[in-house]
Parts: structure tokens; C-alpha cells; sequence
């Protein structure tokens, strides 16, 4: 009998476990949307930096997005200090400033932009003092950073396939003349010839494996989402049979700290806004800031809802642009 009662008292228990499990992503999305909403009309009075992701917060596919470049001015004008953080390795800082200056954003500094081309090249710099060379999957924005410190790259002749490859005798290449290996995204004449000697250089684990960033998609402009760096990553070191040895992009908590470091920021009173949870919410979480998710980019509402603790944002909005509208109407005139 006591056998029997325990052998209910499993049935139930299970079933109770598995309802749980089974509801509990519903109700854990529909408790964080009741505290999840627009910033509170005061909260720009607590913030004196904003840090903006750009790629789907400041525009979309070499657009800027409406609205946001007189934002971005309305914000400055109520003495916000605007910082510009993308995950973007195709640009440099000097090539990013002169892009959102095309694109109507005035008033941006060079100095107040970090790419994550910029950010690996610093960190090369500061931990691998000893690379001369670095074999890259990348676009022009991350070598020109990496010929900032010093670092000659390599990988731009390589632009056949596999009979190339042959023809080259690569695999009778002298070891040693890579000191490193880089990879970002590569949007142009990305061929097999580069990823498998990014692959082949990786499997070599006393050479650095550093990634720019691990996003999987970004929103191109074109109507669907199209794979970012992480993508580029994940092919070196599913064929490398090894994980990158740093992530430098976000949501890289040293690089929320570099940040924090090199600005001078208080955390508390700095506001991160990006259009992913899982790298922008999350980077900013990592110090401590105030986090806003804006819905004109990658991830949706419900991606925030059904998503880990540590990307769910402070707050949420349309665009940055509803930011200034509703917090500096005043300076938006
Ligand atoms: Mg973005």
C-alpha cells in the first residue's frame, strides 16, 4: 500500500513538474511585461550619457532610420553626452563617425565612437604585445584599426576557393608567419580560400583566436535579418574544432569596463540603448547602466519577454526617436 501511495504521489508530482515547466515561460513573459514599459517622464534627469548602439538604433542599411537624427541632436541639446558602441568590425572609428555624419548625425566625434574593429585592435595591443601579424576575415574598417597598433594583416589576396588553395601549396606554408588569428564579418569577396586559412591557422592553439563580436544576424534593410560576425566566427571554429579565445564585442564585460574607464562614466546615471537583448542589453546590464531595447532593429518585444534575465531591458520604446519626443520635447524644437 505505502508502495502504491508513493508511486501516486510520483505520478502527480511529475505531471505537476512538467505543468510547471510547460507554463512557465507564459507566465514569466506576461509578469516581466507588467513592469516592462516606456522610461519614466523623470528619467532623463538621472542620466547624463547615453551610449547608442548604431546598426538598427541609429539606422538600417546606410539609412538613417526617421526620426533619430534629430533625436540624437535633441538629446545633445539637453546635455546628454552621446557615445556610439557598434559590434560593426567592417568599420573603423574614423569610418563610422564620417557614416553617421553622411547620414545627418551632427556633431560626432571620432572620439566618441568604438567599433568592435577599434576594440580588437586594443585589445591585441594590451594582451598580445608580441603580434606583428594577424590573419583576418574582415572587411577594410579592421585592418585599418589593427595598422593603428602596429598589427600588419593579412587575408585580403586570398579571394579563390579550393584550387586555389592547391595551387598556393598551402598546406606546405611556413608555421610562425601568422602571429594571430582575427575573425569579424565579411560582407564582400568572402570565399572558402580565407575561412579555411582562418581555420587552418586556429587550429594552432598557441596563436590567439580573438572574435570581434558573436552576432548572429543584423537587420540589412532588406526585409529579413542577414548573418553578422558571429556567423563568420562560428564557421573558424566549428572547422577549427576550438572556441575563440575572447569575445572583444559586446556584451563583453571588459569592454563595458574599457568603456566606463575610458569616459569617465557613471553607471548609474548612463543609459545603454540597442536593438538586441542578448549583446546591447545585455553589455550595458554587465556595469550597471539603465538599458532601453528600441524595436527598430533585430529583436522584438517578445524577444525580450521570452528571453534570460540578464538581456531583459529597463525599457522599451519604438525607436530613439520616442525617447527625445516624449523626455526633451523642448529640445527637439
Ligand atoms: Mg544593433
Amino acid at each position: 500500500m505505502r508502495e502504491f501511495s508513493f508511486l501516486i504521489a510520483s505520478a502527480v508530482g511529475s505531471a505537476a513538474v512538467a505543468a510547471a515547466a510547460r507554463w512557465f515561460p507564459t507566465v514569466r513573459a506576461r509578469l516581466r511585461a507588467l513592469r516592462l514599459g516606456a522610461p519614466p517622464p523623470s528619467l532623463l534627469d538621472r542620466i547624463d550619457a547615453i551610449v547608442c548602439d548604431c546598426d538598427g538604433v541609429l539606422f538600417a542599411h546606410g539609412t538613417a532610420l526617421p526620426g533619430v537624427p534629430e533625436a540624437v541632436g535633441a538629446l545633445r541639446r539637453a546635455g546628454k553626452r552621446l557615445l556610439f558602441v557598434t559590434n560593426s568590425a567592417t568599420q573603423s572609428r574614423r569610418s563610422l563617425c564620417a557614416k553617421l555624419s553622411a547620414l545627418g548625425y551632427g556633431g560626432v566625434l571620432e572620439a566618441d565612437c568604438i567599433t568592435s574593429a577599434s576594440a580588437t585592435a586594443g585589445y591585441l595591443h594590451a594582451h598580445y604585445p608580441h603580434v606583428r601579424t594577424a590573419y583576418c576575415v574582415g572587411e577594410q574598417g579592421l585592418l585599418d584599426e589593427l595598422a593603428l597598433v602596429g598589427i600588419r594583416a593579412s587575408g585580403p589576396a586570398d579571394t579563390g576557393g579550393m584550387q586555389a588553395l592547391v595551387d598556393e601549396r598551402f598546406a606546405d606554408a611556413p608555421p610562425g608567419e601568422v602571429d594571430a588569428v582575427v575573425v569579424g564579418l565579411q560582407m564582400e569577396r568572402l570565399c572558402y580560400a580565407r575561412l579555411a586559412k582562418a581555420s587552418a591557422y586556429a587550429r594552432d592553439r598557441s596563436r590567439p583566436f580573438i572574435a570581434t563580436n558573436l552576432d548572429e544576424n543584423w537587420p540589412a534593410g532588406v526585409g529579413v535579418v542577414l548573418p553578422a560576425g558571429g556567423a563568420c566566427v562560428r564557421f573558424v571554429a566549428y572547422a577549427a574544432e576550438r572556441a575563440p579565445d575572447v569575445n572583444v564585442g559586446k556584451p563583453s564585460r571588459e569592454l563595458a569596463r574599457l568603456l566606463v574607464r575610458l569616459y569617465a562614466l557613471d553607471p548609474r546615471r548612463t543609459l545603454m540603448v540597442g536593438d538586441r537583448c542578448n549583446t546591447d542589453v545585455a553589455f550595458g546590464r554587465s556595469v550597471g547602466m539603465r538599458t532601453l531595447l528600441v524595436l527598430s532593429g533585430c529583436h522584438t518585444l517578445a524577444d525580450a519577454l521570452n528571453g534570460p534575465a540578464e538581456c531583459f531591458p529597463d525599457f522599451v520604446l519604438p525607436s530613439l526617436d520616442d525617447l527625445a519626443a516624449h523626455h526633451c520635447p523642448q529640445a527637439a524644437a
